[in-house]
């Protein structure tokens, strides 16, 4: 076979995919189709376009993409590193001045003698040495390749994201637990609303400020992703005859059937994480915060997701993916960015290095590998590609997703033992790889200059 990886898509993943194996002394082909062949978001042909914000979210190790972009950074991240070259002020955040970010992002890739560049768009999967890293507006043609090869159900092209909460932040005092009809187990967390609670839930979800719809997201492909505001405005009842409907639910404090409910579905298998079931939403996060906050149990809920609605197109990687990156079905060929049902910038760019590191360890011979468990990086990836899974939605890194700690911590004090832990776990996980390479970091290039 071939010893070059084909990446398609110039993006945040592809980029870091790219350099982890350039660094590795690996060849490497990056089609990117812009700007010959545009999204419906990006503007320009840099690589690594920022299509929307220009953070990539907290710095702090206790905030979780904190915690991601420094294990990244050890891993010797080409985004990480341009990033702070390019970081404006923003508090504790890292945003960048998004032109001067893409610039040399572009021109560093573009520059290293491993890689050459291609614009242009690749309509199916090339055999040998791949890596998908077409993001969440991949071109139609390959979206309908990836279709014919997955199986057009496992392949979503729309978000549709309730928001998570901690279960340790749920007042279970307000909250009880039963699915509908009495049937077992009981499953679901049931935040109950009195007539008075659900007008006022409803008056404020029809106030709340929304964020506005791009022209091509104006449309909802099924009802079963409708946001909740929509709900609301067909009717001040619709809500309590949709996802918070009370029937086959009584609350064992009252023996009635509450009013309305706001079911929490469990997300993961250690139950620290909950999602608002059928609560998908346009409203602004801040604004989500307020309103949900308004629902009994949920007063002081830590969010670990907000809800949300766009044009994403992701596959169903529980089915598809290993741990790895790697397709199940054809290992040669590996999947990154957001198009694993990763969500954000910094998640993206994260997954392109795993699938770099690890595409790059195949042809030279060696086993594909995971970051522990205890990392931010390794639980996204063990998370999304959980085969247990089923209704596969987008996830970001979070502090749920990690293994818990066996000291009776909460709160700051807690994320701290877990960054704590994570940080020297990739440190020794990040030595051994290097030490299987033979190499130390850096290519000699230094971060910020254009
Ligand atoms: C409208 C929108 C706004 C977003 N805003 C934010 C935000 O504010 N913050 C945040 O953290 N995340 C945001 N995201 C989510 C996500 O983190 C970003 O989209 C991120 O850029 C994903 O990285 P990626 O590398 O997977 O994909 P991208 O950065 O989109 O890169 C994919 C690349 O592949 C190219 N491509 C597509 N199809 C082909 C093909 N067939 N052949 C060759 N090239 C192809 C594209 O031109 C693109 O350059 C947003 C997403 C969207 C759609």
């Amino acid at each position: 076979m071939e010893r070059v990886v084909r990446i398609i898509g110039g993006g945040l993943a592809g980029c870091e995919a790219a350099w982890q194996l350039a660094r590795r002394g690996v060849a490497v082909e990056l089609f990117e189709m812009r700007p010959g062949r545009m999204t419906e978001a990006h503007t320009g042909g840099e690589l690594a376009e920022l299509v929307c914000s220009n953070s990539l979210r907290s710095l702090s190790l206790t905030a979780p993409a904190g915690l991601l972009k420094e294990e990244m950074r050890r891993l010797d991240s080409l985004v990480i590193r341009v990033a702070h070259g390019h970081r404006v002020p923003a508090g504790s955040a890292l945003a960048v001045d998004r032109e001067g970010f893409s610039r040399t992002l572009s021109r560093t890739v573009a520059s290293l003698p491993q890689v050459r560049l291609i614009r242009e768009e690749v309509k199916q999967i090339p055999a040998g040495f791949v890596i998908v890293a077409t993001g969440p507006l991949t071109s139609p043609s390959l979206s309908r390749h990836l279709a014919s090869l997955l199986g057009s159900d496992h392949l979503y092209f729309y978000d549709a994201i309730s928001p998570i909460v901690t279960a340790e932040s749920v007042n279970m005092e307000l909250v009880f637990r039963a699915s509908r009809y009495g049937r077992d187990p009981e499953d679901y967390l049931n935040c109950p609303l009195t007539r008075a609670q659900y007008d006022r839930f409803v008056d404020e979800v029809l106030a709340a400020e929304k964020i506005p719809t791009r022209s091509f997201e104006r449309f909802i492909p099924f009802e079963g992703c409708m946001p909740i505001e929509e709900m609301a405005g067909r009717g001040r009842e619709t809500l309590a005859f949709g996802p918070m409907k009370p029937v086959g639910l009584i609350d064992p404090r009252t023996g009635k059937s509450p009013y309305a409910v706001v079911q929490l579905r469990q997300e993961n298998r250690e139950a620290t994480l909950y999602n608002l079931v059928g609560f998908q939403t346009k409203m602004t996060y801040p604004e989500q915060k307020r309103v949900f906050s308004l629902i009994p149990g949920l007063e002081k809920a830590e969010f670990v997701r907000l809800g949300s609605l766009h044009r994403n197109t992701f596959i169903d990687s529980p089915r598809h993916l290993l741990p790895s990156l790697q397709w199940r079905a054809s290992p040669t060929r590996f999947f990154a960015g957001q198009i694993t049902g990763v969500e954000g910038y910094v998640e993206s760019a994260a997954c392109g290095l795993i699938a770099g590191i690890n595409a790059a360890r195949l042809i030279l011979e060696l086993e594909p590998v995971v970051p522990p468990a205890t990392t931010a990086l390794g639980a996204l990836l063990l998370y999304i590609t959980d085969p247990s899974r089923k209704d596969f939605q987008p996830m970001n890194a979070n502090f749920g997703l990690l293994p818990a700690i066996s000291m009776p911590l909460r709160g700051r004090a807690r994320k701290e033992r877990m960054a704590q832990r994570a940080l020297a776990d990739v440190e020794v996980w990040a030595a051994r790889l290097e030490a299987e390479l033979g190499f130390s970091h850096s290519m000699g290039w230094s971060p910020g200059g254009s």
